[in-house]
């Protein structure tokens, strides 16, 4: 919880300061402050990793990873090793409580992992400031909120340099030209429960416009469970495509259209990846991915 605040606060640092008070809170905003000082460095992020957003695609190798959420917690992860390729689509299927989510929270170094290696371009994460490594990923939440804000401010809270280009280009690849085109505002309009409601399609769209807009190497999508018509399924199935020709996506994967797109599905089951491959070979080949298959792996998760 305390990671997950303080990633909230690191993205949304002037919204945080509504809900000072708490102390974890205030720790949260000390550290957003520590992280914008360490962003601040002249050259200092820039010259220490050398990999910062905008750049190329990245890689990821998890080699023997072993984690628990503590001591006394059993492991959630035994020994994971895959590969993500730089560029293109890898998905990450399995049960409810395989450990897919925290396979996100320790890429994005929530947690530190206890045993194995995690490398992002061949550099183990560790060794990456925190700063230059966050910097570089992008990461849409399952279910990720529509703050009560105008659609521009729902884009940029993340992204306060992003220019007007920028922002027409990221609302062009995530198809929500429209959306604004519709209302009645534009990117001025309020949205959320105060404005304009969207539909589940549209905020997940808004969630990877918001994330594109900070320019990831690797883009991190934990995609909702929730049904959607043909023409958001469809659309998201364009936008995940579209946006994998740019940078690395790794998705945690509800939808049969999106494994069908992957270049490479990993399909995870208590703790390790139990098989690697195509959505073909893994139907011939995996009798756990065709039972998720035939769900649609629309899984309560
Ligand atoms: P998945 O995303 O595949 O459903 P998770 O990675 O969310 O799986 O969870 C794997 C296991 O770790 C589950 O048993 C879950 O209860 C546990 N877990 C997840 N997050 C936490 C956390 N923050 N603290 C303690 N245990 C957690
Ligand atoms: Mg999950």
């Amino acid at each position: 919880l305390i990671a997950f605040l303080l990633y909230l606060f690191y993205l949304v640092a002037p919204v945080g300061q509504l809900v000072q008070g708490f102390t974890e809170v205030q720790n949260g905003l000390a550290a957003v402050r520590r992280i914008r000082e360490v962003e601040e460095l002249p050259g200092e992020v820039a010259g220490t990793t050398g990999h910062l957003a905008g750049g190329a695609p990245a890689g990821v190798v998890f080699e023997g990873v072993a984690f628990r959420y503590g001591d006394d917690r059993p492991a959630v992860h035994d020994s994971v090793s895959f590969e993500v390729a730089a560029g293109g689509l890898t998905a990450l299927v399995g049960p409810s409580g395989a450990g897919k989510s925290t396979v996100f929270a320790l890429i994005e170094r929530f947690y530190d992992h206890q045993a194995g290696t995690i490398a992002i371009d061949g550099r183990d994460i560790r060794e990456w400031p925190l700063a230059g490594l966050r910097a570089c990923l992008g990461y849409v939440e399952q279910d990720a909120p529509v703050l009560d804000g105008t659609l521009r401010e729902n884009l940029v809270f993340a992204a306060p340099d992003a220019t007007e280009t920028g922002i027409a280009r990221v609302l062009e690849r995530t198809r929500l030209e429209d959306l604004v085109a519709r209302l009645p505002e534009g990117l001025d309009t309020r949205v959320g429960h105060r404005g304009v409601m969207l539909s589940g399609g549209e905020r997940q769209r808004v969630a990877i416009a918001r994330a594109l807009l900070r320019g990831p190497r690797l883009l991190l999508l934990d995609e909702a469970t929730s049904q959607l018509d043909a023409v958001n399924e469809s659309r998201l199935r364009e936008v995940v495509a579209e946006v994998a020709k740019e940078t690395t996506v790794l998705v945690i994967a509800h939808r049969l259209s999106t494994v069908t797109g992957a270049d490479r599905i990993v399909v995870m089951e208590a703790g390790r990846v139990r098989a690697v491959g195509t959505h073909d070979e893994l139907l011939a080949g995996d009798p756990l991915y065709r039972e998720l298959a035939a769900t649609q792996f629309l899984l309560p998760t």
